[in-house]
């Protein structure tokens, strides 16, 4: 090697695309560049960020090398890098002004939670920061809650009305420092603050005696209504029995479990078993709700502090746990230092409320008190649900520190609005390559709800400066949405609940070509009218065809079957005509009914026909006499899984497979008579619950491969709510692998109905034949 090359000069340039504004990007390349001593620029751009870097080449691969430690919530989704370019000569690095109008194409990014930097300001008694609940810098603090327009800066959010002080403008403006334009940057001198309000809205304290008294009212059992980053949360002690039974009497809550919020981790480790990876997501930028294997109370040794029992309900082997994710959170924890109850605050299932006022008149008579603050929250965001499987982290809810990062589609020249489905809806917004799915909106169908599903499209029009020129909804006529999409005037496109499931998955894989998709579901109205749910799909460039589905059987009752278990155990055992079902436990709970069950049945009065494999789930439920009610949505499935997992040490039962048959027009039908009949066999052998209703998840799992290897597509794609089980997700995946498939699952987003509007947008930037 001669000495020319050892000392050569070069120059390399990267274009990158992410989240890359706003997160410190450009003073970290500068830093890189300053470390290693190179020449060149940084710049934002339309779509990312561009820098070059020219200097002796050893020292610009160091640099490169260093490039991977990105800031805390820079990520990047695609990078081009040139080598080797024509040297400029620039000896020094220079941060250039950006003259574009990003509007359409600058992201807003999630909100991210409290980093280690400004947690150690937030307890230390020298800083400036010093027990200030609204502390942030670059690599923290709220984004999508304050972003009143684009492209981000201090005027277009909902701090605009709080000037800085000289210190504060001083570390804004200082590119060596954490906080170089930090938009949301304030101190206790110029920026919100906080007070506590009774009932009335009168004032009783303010800043740090406001948070202390609340914190005392929580440890006397009180339920707070607290402001927190993206709306009102309530809470109340988690130790206290009495607490939480208010909280749940108040807020018309039976037994949906309830998050918790742990102090810290350290205590959240003696109540819970964590892997490593929850670990990492606990404490993730995210920072959302993670739900975890719970230990037993006599099996810690903070028994004290151990959340009561009707926080989450005795059967349950989950906690859905979290950390304090802002300096609000943290401050309080800290002082009431022990597990709370955090829930949305709002009254059952209505949309979380985002001001003071609202607050006042809508939570009066759940909470006793209520902490705010003067930062408006520009649009409301829940905290995230995940879950860690074999595979990765399972989105259940999608909204704090994920949303509303936008997630690809096929790129297109319409402007398209998906309003999404009736339940658990987001809506979306297609513009070119990008989807941007709003946060959870909730189940339309409330004069609240449907409130918010009209601000967050009206939301996205005008952050986004963009008029739909297609609006696309589901195929249901009596959804809200639909209805909606019927009443704006604008050109529509409907698509199938169930198509809408695979092509959100597939799209969030980038898939094109052929593949089977296969959608697990509650509930979704059928192109034959009937109520779909366990639909194989065939799906090529052009055409989407059902190519099968779960053996249909009737819902006595209709919509009530899907909160009463019992009733779709009735329709499944109607259709097993040589089998004695009288005398199994769901009868009970339809006793004098029979006849007019049975009525209803024959004839089809009120009794639709469903192919729902969340319906079987339910009835499989109510048969193994695990639950025959359900409280909320997906109760009963939930604790069918949670029985298989408990399993029976080392037992297994040979449930009979689902039988292949044909309709006369090839469609093929997977029968489940002797399965549910071989299960009913093993209930009158006394095998144990717990091994029968892992049967069940098996059984299922092995008949999606049985239709895979009848359809011959490599690839398959798994779809629906009912793939929020990871016991019927890791079992397919596994299943399906060791017979040589490609399966993909929902990632990105959820597989439930929260992906439904993104569906939507992917069926619209490519429409195919559906039948
Ligand atoms: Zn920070
Ligand atoms: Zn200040
Ligand atoms: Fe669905």
């Amino acid at each position: 090697m001669s000495l020319s090359s050892v000392f050569s000069r070069t120059r390399m340039t990267m274009e990158v695309e992410g989240a890359v504004q706003g997160v410190g990007f450009r003073p970290f390349i500068a830093s890189l560049a300053r470390r290693h001593q190179l020449g060149g620029f940084v710049q934002n751009t339309m779509h990312g960020a561009r820098f070059a870097f020219e200097g002796n080449s050893k020292d610009v691969a160091r640099a490169l090398k260093d490039f991977n430690t990105l800031p805390r919530l820079a990520f990047i989704t695609r990078k081009t890098v040139c080598h080797d370019e024509p040297l400029h000569g620039d000896t020094t690095f220079r941060i250039l002004s950006s003259d574009f109008d990003g509007a359409a194409t600058a992201h807003i990014l999630p909100d991210a939670s409290i980093c280690p930097d400004c947690l150690r300001e937030l307890f230390d008694p020298t800083s400036r920061f010093y027990r200030y609940p609204f502390v942030s810098c670059t690599n923290c603090g709220p984004r999508a809650t304050i972003v009143t327009g684009l492209p981000y800066d201090r005027p277009k959010t909902s701090m605009r009305d709080f000037s800085l002080c000289p210190n504060c403008r001083r570390e804004y403006e200082d590119l060596s420092d954490r906080r170089y334009h930090a938009q949301p940057i304030a101190c206790p001198d110029c920026g919100p603050q906080l007070a506590l309000w009774d009932k009335d809205g009168e004032t009783i304290a303010t800043r740090d005696d406001a948070l202390r008294i609340a914190a005392r009212a929580i440890v006397e059992g009180m339920v707070v209504a607290m402001k927190g980053l993206g709306g009102f949360q309530l809470i109340v002690d988690a130790t206290n029995e009495e607490a939480v039974r208010q909280l749940r009497v108040r807020k018309h809550r039976e037994d949906k479990p309830f998050a918790l919020m742990y102090p810290t981790l350290a205590l959240m480790e003696d109540h819970a078993i964590l892997t490593d990876a929850e670990r990492a997501l606990l404490s993730s930028a995210a920072s959302p709700i993670v739900l975890v294997k719970r230990k037993h109370m006599e099996n810690v040794s903070t028994r004290e502090c151990y959340p009561a029992h009707n926080v989450v309900g005795e059967r349950n082997p989950l906690f859905g746990v979290m950390l304090p994710y802002t300096p609000l959170h943290a401050l309080l924890l800290k002082e009431v230092d022990r597990p709370i109850v955090a829930t949305s605050g709002n009254r059952s299932d209505d949309p979380i409320i985002i001001n003071e006022k609202e607050a006042l008149a809508r939570l009066a008579d759940v909470a006793d008190l209520f902490l705010v603050h003067n930062r408006p929250i520009v649009r409301p965001m829940d905290d995230s649900i995940v879950r860690m499987t074999e595979e990765g982290p399972l989105i259940l809810r999608r909204a704090r520190g994920y949303a509303p990062f936008p997630v690809r589609i096929p790129d297109g020249t319409h402007t398209l609005l998906a309003v999404g489905p009736q339940q658990k809806n987001t809506v979306a917004m297609g513009i070119g390559g990008d989807g941007r799915v709003s946060q959870h909106i909730g189940d339309l169908g409330t004069i609240a709800t449907e409130e918010s599903f009209i601000h967050a499209i009206d939301d996205l029009k005008m952050t986004f400066r963009a008029t739909p020129d297609l609006v696309v909804s589901d195929l249901h006529p009596d959804y809200s949405s639909t209805e909606w999409a019927e009443g704006s005037g604008s050109r529509i496109v409907r698509v199938q609940h169930h198509v809408a499931h695979v092509l959100a998955v597939a799209g969030e894989h980038g898939l094109t070509g052929n593949y089977l998709g296969v959608a697990m579901d509650g509930t979704g109205y059928g192109l034959d009218k009937t109520i779909w749910g366990g639909e194989f799909f065939a799906v090529s460039d052009l055409k989407i065809e059902r190519i099968a589905h779960l053996r249909q059987f009737r819902l006595p009752g209709g919509e009530r079957a899907a909160r009463e278990g019992y009733r779709c155990a009735f329709g499944i055992c109607d259709q097993l005509h040589d089998v004695e079902t009288n005398d199994l436990p769901f009868m009970r709970h339809i006793g004098e009914n029979e006849k007019i069950f049975r009525t209803m049945c024959e004839k089809g009065v009120s009794a639709p026909y469903t192919s729902s494999v969340g319906r079987l789930f339910d009835a499989v439920a109510a048969i193994l006499d695990v639950r025959h009610r359900s409280g909320f949505e997906g109760h009963a499935a939930m604790e069918l899984e949670w029985c298989a997992d408990r399993g029976a040490s080392g037992k297994h039962y040979d449930c009979s497979p689902f039988r292949i048959t044909q309709e006369t027009d090839g469609c093929m039908v997977l029968d489940w008579r002797e399965m549910i009949t071989s299960l009913i066999d093993g209930m009158r052998e006394r095998i144990p619950k717990e091994v029968l209703a892992a049967a069940f998840h098996d059984t299922l799992a092995h008949a999606i491969v049985m239709i895979a290897q009848q359809q011959k597509e490599e690839r398959v794609v798994l779809s629906g709510g009912c793939f929020q089980n990871t016991r019927l997700l890791e079992t397919t995946i596994r299943l399906l692998r060791e017979s040589g498939f490609v399966p993909f699952r929902a990632e990105v987003l959820p597989s439930n109905d929260g992906a439904i509007a993104y569906g939507q947008l992917v069926f619209a930037r490519q429409p195919k034949e559906v039948s």
